[in-house]
């Protein structure tokens, strides 16, 4: 039996199939469904001549926190859709798999899932850096969803 089970949720395809995965063993389980978005908003800074943006405006908390409120919005409703009732979100700051890490610790998760790729371009690996993270240093069963 699960009873808190996390799902880390990036807007992707592989994502997008671990939160319906997710959403059905929560309902299966009567288990409470976290679901788990750090906003990727640093990108490197551009560079045009005289003009530097964004190297001394970095998004703002507002800014992540909008970004994030969207992401676990967009998450809630495909995970309602798929039967998930208790359904919780946390958004992060910094390394994904370092949030995914310390969230599963604080609410006790017994089952972590996360897509097995996300948004990156490199296809050549099995698995993402996010994803073969969370398999090594998680402390309960870990799910990866193709
Ligand atoms: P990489 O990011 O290493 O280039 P990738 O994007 O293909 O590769 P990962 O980032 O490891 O692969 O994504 C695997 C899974 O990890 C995603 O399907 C998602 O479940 C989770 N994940 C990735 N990034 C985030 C994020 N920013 N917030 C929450 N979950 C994430
Ligand atoms: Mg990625």
């Amino acid at each position: 039996m699960f009873s808190t089970i996390l799902v880390a949720y990036d807007g992707s395809d592989h994502a997008d199939n671990a939160l319906k995965l997710a959403a059905g063993l929560a309902k299966t389980h009567g288990a409470a469904l976290h679901v788990v978005h750090t906003p990727q908003l640093d990108s490197p800074p551009i560079v045009l001549g005289a003009y530097v943006s964004q190297l001394d405006m970095p998004p703002s908390k507002e800014q992540y926190e909008e970004v994030g409120r969207k992401m676990i919005e967009k998450a809630r409703q495909v995970a309602q859709a798929a039967g998930a009732g208790d359904i919780q979100g946390h958004i992060g700051r910094g390394a994904p798999a370092d949030f995914i890490l310390s969230t599963a610790k604080k609410i006790d998760a017994d089952l972590i899932i996360l897509g097995r790729r996300g948004l990156g371009a490199i296809r050549s690996i099995a698995l993402g850096s996010v994803s073969n993270a969370v398999a090594h240093g998680a402390q309960c069963p870990c799910m990866t969803v193709i």
